[in-house]
């Protein structure tokens, strides 16, 4: 054959590499589209039990390949995964509900959650209202004729409050709704809400499912049929996760476990620390029996009590300031969950939308802090805090 021109040549050059063998690690499969031989190939694609590829947002190896690790660790059928944790919440609660339908949302609730069912499900029909989740009788006698689902967290931000997932399950069956469990503050290691009755679990991936701050992600997990439901409205509205972040967070996932012991260990410690600190008016962390919520959390969290923790100290913004200058080195970052140590402030960040009024009622003032616990040495977390606290 003719030598082909230069265009030519560095448009189709370099495809002659055939491996005889498989790479250890998965390589990341960077396309938006796959080849096929010619359209009774390209037909095959669509039989049930293909196991080929056609168009990255419909499907790819690195996403699919993460969802198999997600749904096993979460102990559900399937999973899909998301371009990011709101992604998940939003064709999770689409794939139960419709123009007419109400969701029955907690109160402690991640911001963005609340206003996605305020500011738009909501004006396309989809109504809403809010209940103390860990009130079961508050959230029965919020229950309307045309209730579908409840949504709640199981940890909620910025409190640690518990709620009774078993027991919400049980409401929502009772009332024929589906339970959609955000575990994003958990993960799997510390529980699997499925064991206890959710319908759907929704995690944002971009905190401990993932772990180091530099992927944002999320999935939603359920049994086959649920999850083919979901992954239509995310493929429609294209909120899939692309290879390269699914690539990152599945290299992420090798090392869950490990991180999460460390987690769960030096929330503990730190959290015992603050409790005896004379700086500080009040720790809130699942794990210490001064929670208001401990004892559901005994029941759920089989001993593991995951790595945030909030405290209050004084509420004075210039002393807030010195002592998030002062920390060497735990920055000031609002996520959580990567294994760096962070800290976050409520007020101004998370629910900075909420009105002073609510604020003060809930608590959330300028004087509450979230610590995101990292992996570091308990020691140094410790020293680190110590020398900060000095400042207030
Ligand atoms: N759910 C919870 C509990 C969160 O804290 C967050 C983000 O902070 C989200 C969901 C949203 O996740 P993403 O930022 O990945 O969309």
């Amino acid at each position: 054959m003719k030598k082909k021109g230069f265009s030519s040549r560095s448009v189709h050059g370099g495809k002659d590499i055939h491996l005889s063998n498989r790479p250890e690690a998965m390589p990341i499969y960077q396309t938006s589209v796959f080849t096929f031989d010619d359209l009774s190939h390209m037909e095959s694609y669509f039989e049930p039990s293909s196991d080929s590829y056609l168009y990255s947002r419909d499907k790819n190896p690195n996403p699919s390949a993460l969802e198999q690790v997600y749904a096993d660790l979460e102990g559900g059928e399937a999973a899909v995964v998301t371009s990011s944790g709101m992604a998940g919440i939003c064709a999770g609660i689409l794939s139960c509900v419709q123009a007419g339908d109400h969701v029955l949302c907690s109160s402690e609730i991640y911001g963005v959650t609340g206003a996605l069912l305020e500011k738009e499900l909501n004006r396309l029909g989809v109504e809403y209202s809010f209940a103390s989740f860990h009130d079961l009788s508050s959230v029965e006698s919020a229950i309307q004729p045309n209730t579908k689902a409840f949504v709640t967290e199981v940890v909620a931000n910025p409190l640690l409050t518990v709620m009774d997932i078993g027991a919400l399950a049980d409401l929502a069956h009772a009332h024929q709704c589906q339970l959609i469990v955000d575990s994003t503050f958990t993960s799997p290691y510390v529980i699997r809400p499925l064991e206890f009755g959710a319908d759907i679990v929704v995690h944002s991936a971009t905190k401990y499912l993932n772990g180091h701050n530099d992927v944002t992600a999320g999935v939603v997990i359920s049994d086959q049929g649920k999850i083919n439901r979901t992954r239509e409205i995310i493929v429609r509205m294209g909120c899939n996760l692309g290879p390269f972040e699914a690539w990152l967070a599945l290299r992420g996932i090798k090392t869950f476990a490990l991180r999460m012991k460390q987690h769960c260990e030096n929330g503990m410690k730190i959290a015992q620390f603050l409790a005896q600190h004379p700086k500080i008016e009040k720790v809130y962390y699942p794990g210490l029996p001064t929670h208001p919520t401990f004892a559901v959390a005994e029941k759920l969290l089989d001993g593991r009590y995951g790595g945030m923790v909030s405290f209050k100290v004084v509420d004075d913004k210039e002393k807030i300031n010195r002592f998030i200058r002062t920390l060497e080195s735990i920055n000031l970052a609002p996520s959580l969950a990567g294994v760096a140590s962070t800290l976050s402030h409520p007020m101004m960040t998370s629910h900075r939308a909420w009105s002073p009024e609510k604020q003060q009622t809930w608590g959330i003032t300028m004087g509450l802090l979230r610590l995101s616990v990292g992996i570091e040495d308990a020691e140094d977390i410790i020293a680190d805090l110590e020398q900060a606290l000095e400042q207030l």
